[in-house]
Protein backbone atom coordinates (compact mmCIF):
# COMPACT_ATOMS: atom_id res chain seq x y z
CA UNK A 1 0.00 0.00 0.00
CA UNK A 2 1.46 3.61 -0.82
CA UNK A 3 1.73 5.58 2.09
CA UNK A 4 -1.07 7.82 3.32
CA UNK A 5 -0.28 11.22 4.75
CA UNK A 6 -4.44 11.54 5.48
CA UNK A 7 -4.66 12.18 9.44
CA UNK A 8 -7.54 10.01 10.03
CA UNK A 9 -9.06 8.97 13.60
CA UNK A 10 -6.57 6.63 14.09
CA UNK A 11 -3.23 7.16 13.26
CA UNK A 12 -1.26 4.46 11.98
CA UNK A 13 -4.49 2.40 11.77
CA UNK A 14 -4.85 1.00 7.75
CA UNK A 15 -8.67 1.93 6.53
CA UNK A 16 -10.35 -0.04 3.84
CA UNK A 17 -10.80 2.56 0.70
CA UNK A 18 -14.33 2.06 -0.37
CA UNK A 19 -14.63 2.31 -4.22
CA UNK A 20 -18.53 2.98 -4.72
CA UNK A 21 -21.95 2.43 -2.53
CA UNK A 22 -25.65 1.69 -4.44
CA UNK A 23 -28.49 2.06 -1.78
CA UNK A 24 -27.45 0.26 1.69
CA UNK A 25 -24.21 -1.16 0.50
CA UNK A 26 -20.92 0.38 0.44
CA UNK A 27 -17.93 -1.76 -1.56
CA UNK A 28 -14.04 -1.33 -0.77
CA UNK A 29 -11.37 -1.79 -3.39
CA UNK A 30 -10.80 -5.27 -1.85
CA UNK A 31 -14.27 -6.13 -3.33
CA UNK A 32 -15.69 -6.36 0.61
CA UNK A 33 -18.85 -5.29 1.06
CA UNK A 34 -20.86 -3.51 4.19
CA UNK A 35 -23.95 -3.02 4.96
CA UNK A 36 -24.38 0.78 5.75
CA UNK A 37 -26.25 0.15 9.19
CA UNK A 38 -25.70 3.46 10.18
CA UNK A 39 -26.15 5.37 7.33
CA UNK A 40 -22.23 6.07 8.06
CA UNK A 41 -22.88 8.74 10.90
CA UNK A 42 -26.32 8.89 10.33
CA UNK A 43 -26.03 10.82 7.55
CA UNK A 44 -26.67 8.98 4.02
CA UNK A 45 -30.41 8.55 4.66
CA UNK A 46 -31.37 7.64 1.12
CA UNK A 47 -28.61 5.16 0.84
CA UNK A 48 -25.50 5.70 -1.48
CA UNK A 49 -25.48 6.42 -5.34
CA UNK A 50 -28.68 7.82 -5.90
CA UNK A 51 -28.86 8.90 -10.02
CA UNK A 52 -30.94 11.96 -9.33
CA UNK A 53 -28.77 13.56 -6.81
CA UNK A 54 -26.04 13.26 -8.93
CA UNK A 55 -28.24 14.85 -11.86
CA UNK A 56 -28.41 17.91 -9.62
CA UNK A 57 -25.43 17.88 -8.69
CA UNK A 58 -23.91 17.99 -12.08
CA UNK A 59 -26.89 20.27 -13.62
CA UNK A 60 -26.02 22.52 -10.93
CA UNK A 61 -22.00 22.12 -11.29
CA UNK A 62 -22.55 23.30 -15.07
CA UNK A 63 -24.37 26.40 -14.19
CA UNK A 64 -22.80 27.64 -11.13
CA UNK A 65 -21.55 26.35 -7.94
CA UNK A 66 -19.98 29.13 -5.91
CA UNK A 67 -21.42 32.31 -4.93
CA UNK A 68 -20.49 34.41 -2.43
CA UNK A 69 -23.68 35.26 0.33
CA UNK A 70 -22.61 38.78 0.35
CA UNK A 71 -23.07 39.69 -3.15
CA UNK A 72 -25.25 36.97 -4.55
CA UNK A 73 -28.66 34.87 -4.06
CA UNK A 74 -29.30 31.86 -5.87
CA UNK A 75 -32.41 29.97 -7.40
CA UNK A 76 -31.25 26.84 -5.52
CA UNK A 77 -31.01 28.51 -1.77
CA UNK A 78 -34.35 30.50 -2.56
CA UNK A 79 -35.67 27.33 -3.78
CA UNK A 80 -34.81 25.06 -0.46
CA UNK A 81 -34.96 27.80 1.94
CA UNK A 82 -38.81 27.85 0.59
CA UNK A 83 -39.10 24.41 0.96
CA UNK A 84 -37.45 23.80 4.43
CA UNK A 85 -40.13 26.80 5.77
CA UNK A 86 -42.85 24.50 4.74
CA UNK A 87 -41.30 20.90 6.21
CA UNK A 88 -40.86 22.90 9.29
CA UNK A 89 -43.30 23.78 11.94
CA UNK A 90 -44.71 27.18 13.48
CA UNK A 91 -43.28 30.03 12.23
CA UNK A 92 -39.91 28.46 11.58
CA UNK A 93 -39.63 30.10 8.01
CA UNK A 94 -35.80 31.42 7.97
CA UNK A 95 -32.89 29.40 7.03
CA UNK A 96 -29.00 30.31 7.60
CA UNK A 97 -27.37 28.02 5.68
CA UNK A 98 -23.75 26.29 6.63
CA UNK A 99 -22.01 23.43 6.10
CA UNK A 100 -21.70 21.37 9.06
CA UNK A 101 -23.82 20.14 12.21
CA UNK A 102 -21.56 22.24 14.34
CA UNK A 103 -21.81 25.21 12.52
CA UNK A 104 -25.31 25.10 12.92
CA UNK A 105 -25.89 24.88 16.79
CA UNK A 106 -22.84 27.49 16.84
CA UNK A 107 -25.13 29.52 14.62
CA UNK A 108 -28.06 29.16 16.68
CA UNK A 109 -26.08 29.99 19.79
CA UNK A 110 -24.78 33.49 18.75
CA UNK A 111 -28.21 34.06 16.83
CA UNK A 112 -29.88 33.46 20.21
CA UNK A 113 -27.70 35.89 22.04
CA UNK A 114 -27.82 38.65 19.49
CA UNK A 115 -31.61 38.17 19.35
CA UNK A 116 -31.94 39.34 23.13
CA UNK A 117 -29.17 42.22 22.28
CA UNK A 118 -32.07 43.55 19.89
CA UNK A 119 -34.27 43.61 22.60
CA UNK A 120 -31.85 45.82 24.53
CA UNK A 121 -31.48 42.74 27.11
CA UNK A 122 -27.55 42.07 26.71
CA UNK A 123 -27.00 39.80 29.72
CA UNK A 124 -29.05 37.07 28.44
CA UNK A 125 -26.07 35.57 26.71
CA UNK A 126 -25.87 32.01 28.76
CA UNK A 127 -27.45 28.48 27.04
CA UNK A 128 -28.62 25.80 29.46
CA UNK A 129 -27.83 22.31 28.02
CA UNK A 130 -28.03 18.28 29.50
CA UNK A 131 -25.47 16.46 30.68
CA UNK A 132 -26.02 13.87 28.05
CA UNK A 133 -26.02 15.65 24.71
CA UNK A 134 -23.98 15.95 21.36
CA UNK A 135 -24.13 19.63 19.80
CA UNK A 136 -20.85 19.21 17.97
CA UNK A 137 -17.28 19.77 17.89
CA UNK A 138 -16.26 23.25 17.82
CA UNK A 139 -15.84 25.44 21.18
CA UNK A 140 -19.43 26.90 20.89
CA UNK A 141 -20.92 23.83 20.27
CA UNK A 142 -18.67 21.83 22.50
CA UNK A 143 -19.31 24.51 25.48
CA UNK A 144 -23.00 23.30 25.29
CA UNK A 145 -22.50 19.15 24.76
CA UNK A 146 -21.83 17.30 27.65
CA UNK A 147 -19.90 14.56 25.29
CA UNK A 148 -17.46 14.06 27.99
CA UNK A 149 -14.93 12.21 26.01
CA UNK A 150 -14.98 15.08 23.15
CA UNK A 151 -14.73 17.85 26.18
CA UNK A 152 -12.07 16.60 28.26
CA UNK A 153 -9.20 17.81 26.64
CA UNK A 154 -10.91 21.38 26.30
CA UNK A 155 -12.73 21.91 29.53
CA UNK A 156 -10.55 24.81 30.79
CA UNK A 157 -11.56 26.75 27.40
CA UNK A 158 -15.08 25.75 27.42
CA UNK A 159 -17.84 28.12 28.30
CA UNK A 160 -19.01 27.39 31.71
CA UNK A 161 -22.52 26.95 30.50
CA UNK A 162 -25.10 25.19 32.99
CA UNK A 163 -26.38 22.17 32.14
CA UNK A 164 -29.46 19.95 33.29
CA UNK A 165 -30.18 16.13 33.77
CA UNK A 166 -32.03 14.91 30.67
CA UNK A 167 -34.46 11.89 30.58
CA UNK A 168 -32.78 8.65 30.84
CA UNK A 169 -36.18 6.33 30.78
CA UNK A 170 -34.15 3.35 30.98
CA UNK A 171 -32.26 4.25 34.18
CA UNK A 172 -35.05 6.29 35.93
CA UNK A 173 -35.65 5.19 39.96
CA UNK A 174 -37.91 2.49 39.63
CA UNK A 175 -40.24 3.72 41.81
CA UNK A 176 -41.23 6.83 40.15
CA UNK A 177 -44.04 6.89 36.76
CA UNK A 178 -42.93 7.79 33.92
CA UNK A 179 -45.04 11.01 33.81
CA UNK A 180 -43.29 12.50 37.05
CA UNK A 181 -39.70 11.07 35.92
CA UNK A 182 -40.68 13.37 32.39
CA UNK A 183 -41.82 16.27 34.60
CA UNK A 184 -38.92 16.25 37.04
CA UNK A 185 -36.14 16.00 34.45
CA UNK A 186 -37.85 18.86 32.89
CA UNK A 187 -38.37 21.03 36.09
CA UNK A 188 -34.78 20.44 36.42
CA UNK A 189 -34.62 23.08 33.72
CA UNK A 190 -36.72 25.85 35.91
CA UNK A 191 -34.33 25.40 38.90
CA UNK A 192 -31.32 26.13 36.45
CA UNK A 193 -32.56 29.11 34.71
CA UNK A 194 -33.48 30.36 38.60
CA UNK A 195 -30.40 29.77 39.73
CA UNK A 196 -28.98 31.40 37.29
CA UNK A 197 -31.50 33.98 37.18
CA UNK A 198 -33.60 34.34 34.08
CA UNK A 199 -31.91 37.74 32.77
CA UNK A 200 -28.65 35.62 31.98
CA UNK A 201 -30.32 32.70 30.08
CA UNK A 202 -30.76 33.31 26.14
CA UNK A 203 -31.47 29.99 25.65
CA UNK A 204 -31.80 26.23 26.13
CA UNK A 205 -30.75 23.54 23.47
CA UNK A 206 -31.51 19.69 23.01
CA UNK A 207 -31.61 17.05 20.68
CA UNK A 208 -35.38 15.14 20.94
CA UNK A 209 -33.75 12.24 20.77
CA UNK A 210 -30.05 12.05 22.45
CA UNK A 211 -27.67 10.26 19.99
CA UNK A 212 -24.27 10.29 19.43
CA UNK A 213 -23.91 10.35 24.14
CA UNK A 214 -26.46 8.35 24.74
CA UNK A 215 -27.79 6.17 21.60
CA UNK A 216 -30.99 6.99 20.49
CA UNK A 217 -32.55 7.98 23.99
CA UNK A 218 -36.13 8.80 23.77
CA UNK A 219 -38.07 11.23 26.36
CA UNK A 220 -40.85 10.48 27.99
CA UNK A 221 -44.40 11.93 26.57
CA UNK A 222 -44.80 15.42 28.29
CA UNK A 223 -41.33 16.46 28.77
CA UNK A 224 -40.57 18.41 25.77
CA UNK A 225 -44.48 20.06 26.44
CA UNK A 226 -43.23 20.99 30.05
CA UNK A 227 -40.05 22.42 28.65
CA UNK A 228 -41.54 24.86 26.37
CA UNK A 229 -44.13 26.11 29.41
CA UNK A 230 -40.95 26.26 31.28
CA UNK A 231 -38.98 28.51 28.19
CA UNK A 232 -42.12 30.73 27.78
CA UNK A 233 -42.65 31.42 31.07
CA UNK A 234 -39.00 32.75 31.73
CA UNK A 235 -38.39 34.15 28.45
CA UNK A 236 -35.88 31.54 27.09
CA UNK A 237 -35.62 30.74 23.72
CA UNK A 238 -35.71 27.18 22.98
CA UNK A 239 -33.12 25.55 20.37
CA UNK A 240 -34.38 21.98 18.71
CA UNK A 241 -30.88 20.75 17.91
CA UNK A 242 -32.54 18.42 14.50
CA UNK A 243 -28.98 17.40 13.45
CA UNK A 244 -29.64 13.52 13.82
CA UNK A 245 -33.28 13.36 14.19
CA UNK A 246 -34.22 16.05 11.20
CA UNK A 247 -35.72 15.32 7.69
CA UNK A 248 -37.32 12.28 8.51
CA UNK A 249 -34.87 9.65 10.47
CA UNK A 250 -37.46 9.70 13.37
CA UNK A 251 -40.45 8.79 10.99
CA UNK A 252 -41.88 12.16 11.07
CA UNK A 253 -40.41 15.60 9.72
CA UNK A 254 -38.70 16.48 12.91
CA UNK A 255 -38.14 14.41 16.22
CA UNK A 256 -39.77 16.89 18.43
CA UNK A 257 -42.89 16.95 15.82
CA UNK A 258 -43.56 13.52 17.61
CA UNK A 259 -44.51 15.56 20.78
CA UNK A 260 -45.96 18.52 19.08
CA UNK A 261 -43.81 21.31 20.22
CA UNK A 262 -42.57 24.30 18.31
CA UNK A 263 -39.07 25.76 19.31
CA UNK A 264 -37.75 29.13 18.50
CA UNK A 265 -34.55 27.48 16.37
CA UNK A 266 -34.02 24.45 14.82
CA UNK A 267 -31.09 23.34 13.30
CA UNK A 268 -30.33 20.49 10.57
CA UNK A 269 -27.23 18.57 9.27
CA UNK A 270 -26.36 14.83 8.10
CA UNK A 271 -29.34 13.83 6.62
CA UNK A 272 -30.63 17.33 4.95
CA UNK A 273 -28.14 16.31 2.16
CA UNK A 274 -27.58 12.94 3.14
CA UNK A 275 -24.02 12.69 2.65
CA UNK A 276 -23.69 14.01 -0.96
CA UNK A 277 -22.08 17.24 -0.13
CA UNK A 278 -21.58 19.35 3.56
CA UNK A 279 -24.81 21.00 4.32
CA UNK A 280 -26.51 22.22 7.18
CA UNK A 281 -29.24 24.88 8.28
CA UNK A 282 -30.12 26.91 11.29
CA UNK A 283 -33.92 27.49 11.24
CA UNK A 284 -35.11 30.72 12.87
CA UNK A 285 -38.59 31.88 13.33
CA UNK A 286 -40.36 35.04 12.30
CA UNK A 287 -40.40 37.26 15.53
CA UNK A 288 -36.44 36.73 15.95
CA UNK A 289 -36.06 37.58 12.50
CA UNK A 290 -38.42 40.67 12.41
CA UNK A 291 -36.72 41.88 16.09
CA UNK A 292 -32.83 41.66 14.04
CA UNK A 293 -34.26 43.28 10.89
CA UNK A 294 -35.81 45.85 13.42
CA UNK A 295 -32.50 46.45 15.12
CA UNK A 296 -29.08 45.61 13.53
CA UNK A 297 -30.39 43.96 10.67
CA UNK A 298 -27.71 41.07 9.80
CA UNK A 299 -27.02 38.63 11.63
CA UNK A 300 -23.46 38.37 12.62
CA UNK A 301 -22.83 35.10 11.11
CA UNK A 302 -21.25 32.83 8.30
CA UNK A 303 -18.96 30.92 6.70
CA UNK A 304 -17.10 31.19 3.51
CA UNK A 305 -19.40 27.90 2.07
CA UNK A 306 -22.78 29.35 3.77
CA UNK A 307 -25.48 29.51 1.00
CA UNK A 308 -23.57 27.62 -1.88
CA UNK A 309 -25.78 26.84 -4.54
CA UNK A 310 -23.77 23.43 -5.21
CA UNK A 311 -25.05 22.35 -1.51
CA UNK A 312 -28.41 23.52 -1.94
CA UNK A 313 -28.66 22.24 -5.48
CA UNK A 314 -27.71 18.70 -3.57
CA UNK A 315 -30.00 19.28 -0.26
CA UNK A 316 -33.17 20.60 -2.50
CA UNK A 317 -32.70 16.69 -4.78
CA UNK A 318 -32.45 14.92 -1.65
CA UNK A 319 -35.62 16.68 0.10
CA UNK A 320 -37.24 15.95 -3.15
CA UNK A 321 -36.41 12.30 -3.06
CA UNK A 322 -37.17 12.24 0.44
CA UNK A 323 -40.74 13.30 -0.62
CA UNK A 324 -41.65 11.57 -4.01
CA UNK A 325 -40.53 8.17 -2.14
CA UNK A 326 -42.51 8.70 1.36
CA UNK A 327 -39.04 7.98 3.17
CA UNK A 328 -40.41 9.86 6.53
CA UNK A 329 -43.45 7.38 6.44
CA UNK A 330 -41.75 4.46 5.20
CA UNK A 331 -38.63 5.69 8.64
CA UNK A 332 -41.61 5.21 11.09
CA UNK A 333 -42.95 1.60 9.62
CA UNK A 334 -39.77 0.18 8.62
CA UNK A 335 -38.13 1.68 11.83
CA UNK A 336 -40.90 0.00 13.89
CA UNK A 337 -40.38 -3.39 12.65
CA UNK A 338 -36.14 -2.67 13.07
CA UNK A 339 -37.03 -1.56 16.54
CA UNK A 340 -39.16 -5.03 17.15
CA UNK A 341 -35.84 -7.12 15.63
CA UNK A 342 -33.92 -5.60 18.01
CA UNK A 343 -36.05 -5.64 21.05
CA UNK A 344 -35.94 -9.97 20.48
CA UNK A 345 -32.11 -9.97 20.47
CA UNK A 346 -32.36 -7.72 23.66
CA UNK A 347 -34.83 -10.69 25.14
CA UNK A 348 -32.06 -13.39 24.22
CA UNK A 349 -28.97 -12.18 24.51
CA UNK A 350 -27.61 -11.46 27.99
CA UNK A 351 -24.96 -8.77 27.14
CA UNK A 352 -27.45 -6.18 26.10
CA UNK A 353 -29.62 -4.10 28.91
CA UNK A 354 -32.07 -2.45 26.44
CA UNK A 355 -33.19 -1.65 22.77
CA UNK A 356 -34.63 1.40 22.12
CA UNK A 357 -35.19 3.94 19.48
CA UNK A 358 -37.46 5.94 17.52
CA UNK A 359 -38.40 5.53 13.50
CA UNK A 360 -35.33 5.05 11.97
CA UNK A 361 -33.09 5.90 15.20
CA UNK A 362 -32.12 2.86 16.94
CA UNK A 363 -29.74 1.47 19.61
CA UNK A 364 -28.55 -0.75 21.83
CA UNK A 365 -27.22 -0.58 25.20
CA UNK A 366 -24.71 -2.98 26.70
CA UNK A 367 -24.36 -4.15 30.48
CA UNK A 368 -22.84 -6.17 32.53
CA UNK A 369 -25.75 -7.35 34.59
CA UNK A 370 -29.03 -7.39 33.01
CA UNK A 371 -30.80 -7.15 36.20
CA UNK A 372 -29.08 -4.90 38.41
CA UNK A 373 -28.36 -3.04 34.36
CA UNK A 374 -24.74 -2.09 35.72
CA UNK A 375 -23.29 -0.39 32.92
CA UNK A 376 -19.85 -1.63 32.02
CA UNK A 377 -16.34 1.02 32.48
CA UNK A 378 -16.80 3.38 29.52
CA UNK A 379 -12.82 2.69 28.67
CA UNK A 380 -13.22 -0.87 28.29
CA UNK A 381 -17.21 -0.35 27.31
CA UNK A 382 -18.06 -3.50 24.76
CA UNK A 383 -19.78 -1.13 22.50
CA UNK A 384 -16.45 -0.38 20.46
CA UNK A 385 -16.02 -4.57 20.53
CA UNK A 386 -18.83 -5.00 19.07
CA UNK A 387 -18.63 -2.48 15.77
CA UNK A 388 -15.43 -3.57 15.53
CA UNK A 389 -16.75 -7.23 15.31
CA UNK A 390 -19.72 -6.27 13.19
CA UNK A 391 -17.18 -4.25 11.04
CA UNK A 392 -14.98 -7.85 10.45
CA UNK A 393 -18.69 -9.19 9.38
CA UNK A 394 -19.52 -6.35 6.79
CA UNK A 395 -21.74 -4.49 8.86
CA UNK A 396 -21.31 -0.56 10.15
CA UNK A 397 -23.00 0.64 13.06
CA UNK A 398 -22.80 3.82 15.39
CA UNK A 399 -20.90 4.34 18.49
CA UNK A 400 -22.80 6.29 21.54
CA UNK A 401 -20.38 5.66 24.14
CA UNK A 402 -19.32 9.74 25.09
CA UNK A 403 -21.59 9.45 28.42
CA UNK A 404 -20.49 9.57 31.90
CA UNK A 405 -18.47 7.31 33.15
CA UNK A 406 -20.98 4.78 35.84
CA UNK A 407 -23.91 6.97 34.62
CA UNK A 408 -24.45 6.86 31.04
CA UNK A 409 -24.58 3.84 28.93
CA UNK A 410 -22.52 2.08 26.43
CA UNK A 411 -24.43 1.89 23.35
CA UNK A 412 -24.27 1.60 19.78
CA UNK A 413 -26.59 3.02 17.07
CA UNK A 414 -28.33 1.16 14.50
CA UNK A 415 -29.70 4.05 11.58
CA UNK A 416 -30.04 2.19 8.13
CA UNK A 417 -30.82 4.17 5.27
CA UNK A 418 -34.36 5.01 5.34
CA UNK A 419 -34.79 3.40 2.16
CA UNK A 420 -34.23 -0.45 3.62
CA UNK A 421 -36.39 -3.08 2.59
CA UNK A 422 -37.70 -5.91 5.54
CA UNK A 423 -35.26 -8.42 3.86
CA UNK A 424 -32.48 -6.30 4.28
CA UNK A 425 -33.46 -5.12 7.98
CA UNK A 426 -33.27 -9.16 8.42
CA UNK A 427 -29.95 -9.18 7.38
CA UNK A 428 -28.62 -6.05 8.89
CA UNK A 429 -30.08 -8.12 12.77
CA UNK A 430 -28.36 -11.31 11.60
CA UNK A 431 -24.80 -10.13 11.47
CA UNK A 432 -25.48 -7.89 14.41
CA UNK A 433 -26.46 -10.70 16.55
CA UNK A 434 -23.52 -12.78 15.17
CA UNK A 435 -21.18 -9.88 15.98
CA UNK A 436 -22.33 -9.52 19.95
CA UNK A 437 -22.45 -13.24 20.67
CA UNK A 438 -19.16 -12.97 19.51
CA UNK A 439 -17.89 -10.41 22.08
CA UNK A 440 -20.28 -12.12 24.85
CA UNK A 441 -18.25 -14.94 24.04
CA UNK A 442 -14.83 -13.38 24.16
CA UNK A 443 -16.00 -11.85 27.45
CA UNK A 444 -16.40 -15.30 29.17
CA UNK A 445 -13.32 -16.68 28.10
N1 LIG B 1 -25.67 18.06 16.75
C1 LIG B 1 -25.99 16.75 16.83
C2 LIG B 1 -27.27 16.34 17.49
C3 LIG B 1 -25.15 15.79 16.29
O1 LIG B 1 -25.46 14.49 16.40
C4 LIG B 1 -23.94 16.20 15.67
C5 LIG B 1 -23.00 15.21 15.12
O2 LIG B 1 -23.03 14.05 15.42
C6 LIG B 1 -23.64 17.56 15.61
C7 LIG B 1 -24.53 18.46 16.16
C8 LIG B 1 -22.39 18.06 14.96
O3 LIG B 1 -22.48 17.86 13.58
P1 LIG B 1 -21.17 17.84 12.66
O4 LIG B 1 -20.42 16.61 13.02
O5 LIG B 1 -21.74 17.82 11.26
O6 LIG B 1 -20.41 19.07 12.95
Amino acid sequence: MTKSYVIKPELGKEYPVISHGKGIYLYDKEGNRYIDGSSGAVTASIGHGVEEVAEAMYAQAKEVSFVYRSHFSSDAVEKLATKLAEWAPGSLNWTFFVSSGSEATETAQKIAIQYWQEKGRPTKNRIISRWMSYHGITMGALSMSGHVLRRKRFTSLLADYPAITGPYPYRKPEDMSLESYALACANELETAILRVGPEQVAAFIAEPVIGASGGAVVPPDGYFQRIREICDKYEVLFIADEVMTGVGRTGKAFGIDHWGVVPDLMTLGKGMSAGYTPMAATIVSDEIIETITKGSGSIMAGHTYSANPQSAAVSLAVLDYVEKHQLVEKAAEQGAYLLAQLKELADELPLIGEARGLGMLCALEFVKNKQTKEPFALSGGVGGKVIQKAFEKGLLIYPAMGGIEGVAGDAVIISPPLTITTEQIDELISLLKEAVIAVQQELQD
